[in-house]
C-alpha cells in the first residue's frame, strides 16, 4: 500500500486527578509521577515515527487524555516544542488541548499559548451540582466559568466545552440551564454527548446495583431536541452527530478522523489509521502508561481493512457529518434503504444526514457496517 501521508498528529497524555465515575476513557489517576518519563517515551515515539512514517506539514497536532492540562508547565512546554522541532506545523496549524477547569492556571495557559496551542478543549461537562455530583466530576460550575474567562483573558481564541446530557436525575429544565449557562460564556464550539453507561465503570456497577436509575429515552430525545434548538437559535451549526460550532471553527482534527485521513496516535492506547485511499491500516498501541514507558516498540496490534471495509467506515463516519459525502462505490442497496427510511438525502450528488439520520445516527452505521 502506497501510504498517503499523516498531516493530522494526536498525543495521548492518561493522566487524570481522579477517576470520573462514568470514564471508561484509557486513563488513569495516581500516576502524576510518571509524568516525566512519559514525556520521555512520547519524544521516542515521535522521533521514531517520523524516521519511519511519511508526514508532511501538519494540519493539526491534537493533546487529548486524560487530562493533558495535569502536565506541569515545563513539561508541556518541553513536549510541544519537541513535537515543532521534529514536525513542520503548517502556518496556521490548529493544535488543540483538552484542559480540565481544575488544572487550568495562568501559568500553564501562558506556556501552552508559548508552545502554540490555539485551540482549548475545556471538560466542562455540566453546571448542574447534582448531574456533577452523579457523574463524579470534581469539578464545579464556578471553576469552569472561572477557567472559560481566565483562557479568554489570557488570548485564546478558540475555545470549545464539553457537556453531557441525560445524566441520571437531571430535568429537562436543567439540562436547558446548563445550555443556557453554556451558551452565556461565548465559547466558539460546543460538545454534546448523552451519558452512556460503560461496562467496568462506576457509574455502570451503580446502576446495576439499583443505587442510580436508568434514563428514561424519552428524556434523552428531549434533551437532544432542547440542545439542537437552543444552539441553532443561538447560531451554531450541528456540523456534526454531537458537535456544534460558530461557522469557521469546526474541529479540524476531528475531522480528520471523520473524512478518514490519515492520523498518527501517539501514547499510550492511542489508535493509528494509515490508508492509500481504498485499503487502510489501524494499530494501536499498549494501553498501561507503565508498559508505554517500558516497550521499546509500543504498539499492541493492529487490522488490515479490506477495500469494501475501508470505504464502508468512511461511509459511516462521513454521514456523522452535516456535510456528508460523495457516496463510494458499491452501496446503493444500503443507501436506498437509509433514504426510503428517511436517514440520509442526495444532495448535489452526495449523500447528507438528515437530522433523524443525525439523531439516530447508530442506524445509519448498522445499515452501512
Ligand atoms: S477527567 Fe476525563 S479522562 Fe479523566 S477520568 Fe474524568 S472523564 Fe475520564
Amino acid at each position: 500500500m502506497t501510504q498517503r501521508a499523516f498531516r493530522n498528529l494526536y498525543l495521548h497524555i492518561p493522566f487524570c486527578k481522579h477517576k470520573c465515575g462514568y470514564c471508561d476513557f484509557n486513563a488513569y489517576a495516581g500516576m502524576d509521577r510518571l509524568m516525566p518519563d512519559y514525556v520521555d517515551a512520547l519524544e521516542r515515539e515521535l522521533a521514531a515515527a517520523r524516521e519511519r512514517l511519511p508526514f508532511e506539514t501538519l494540519d493539526t497536532v491534537y493533546l487529548g487524555g486524560g487530562t493533558p492540562s495535569l502536565l506541569p508547565a515545563p513539561l508541556a512546554t518541553r513536549l510541544l516544542s519537541f513535537i515543532r522541532s521534529t514536525f513542520d506545523l503548517a502556518a496556521d496549524a490548529e493544535v488543540t488541548l483538552e484542559a480540565n477547569p481544575a488544572s487550568t492556571d495562568e501559568t500553564k495557559l501562558a506556556a501552552w499559548l508559548e508552545g502554540g496551542v490555539n485551540r482549548l478543549s475545556l471538560g466542562v461537562q455540566g453546571f448542574d451540582g447534582r448531574a456533577l455530583a452523579v457523574l463524579e466530576r470534581r469539578t464545579d460550575a464556578a471553576q469552569a466559568t472561572s477557567a472559560f474567562e481566565l483562557a479568554r483573558s489570557t488570548g485564546v481564541r478558540n475555545i470549545s466545552i464539553d457537556l453531557i446530557y441525560a445524566v441520571p436525575f437531571q430535568s429537562l429544565e436543567s439540562w436547558l440551564e446548563t445550555l443556557r449557562r453554556g451558551l452565556a460564556l461565548g465559547p466558539d464550539h460546543i460538545s454534546t454527548y448523552c451519558l452512556s453507561f460503560e461496562e467496568g465503570t462506576l457509574l455502570w456497577r451503580r446502576r446495576a446495583e439499583g443505587r442510580v436509575p436508568e434514563v428514561d429515552p424519552d428524556l434523552q430525545w428531549d434533551h437532544l431536541d432542547a440542545a439542537c434548538v437552543e444552539l441553532e437559535r443561538a447560531g451554531y451549526r450541528r456540523y456534526e452527530v454531537s458537535n456544534w460550532s460558530r461557522p469557521g471553527f469546526e474541529s479540524r482534527h476531528n475531522q480528520a478522523y471523520w473524512r478518514c485521513v490519515p492520523v498518527y496516535g501517539a501514547g499510550a492506547g492511542a489508535h493509528s489509521y494509515a490508508t492509500d485511499g481504498s485499503a487502510a491500516r489501524r494499530w494501536w498501541n499498549v494501553a498501561r502508561p507503565r508498559e508505554y514507558i517500558a516497550a521499546a516498540n509500543p504498539m499492541a496490534d493492529g487490522e488490515d481493512l479490506a477495500p469494501r471495509k475501508t470505504a464502508a467506515e468512511s461511509l459511516m463516519l462521513g454521514l456523522r457529518t452535516a456535510d456528508g459525502m460523495a457516496p463510494p462505490a458499491g452501496f446503493d442497496p444500503e443507501l436506498a434503504e437509509l433514504v426510503a427510511g428517511g436517514l440520509i438525502a442526495r444532495v448535489d450528488g452526495r449523500v447528507v444526514p438528515t437530522r433523524r439520520g443525525m439523531d439516530l445516527h447508530n442506524q445509519i452505521a448498522l445499515a452501512v457496517l
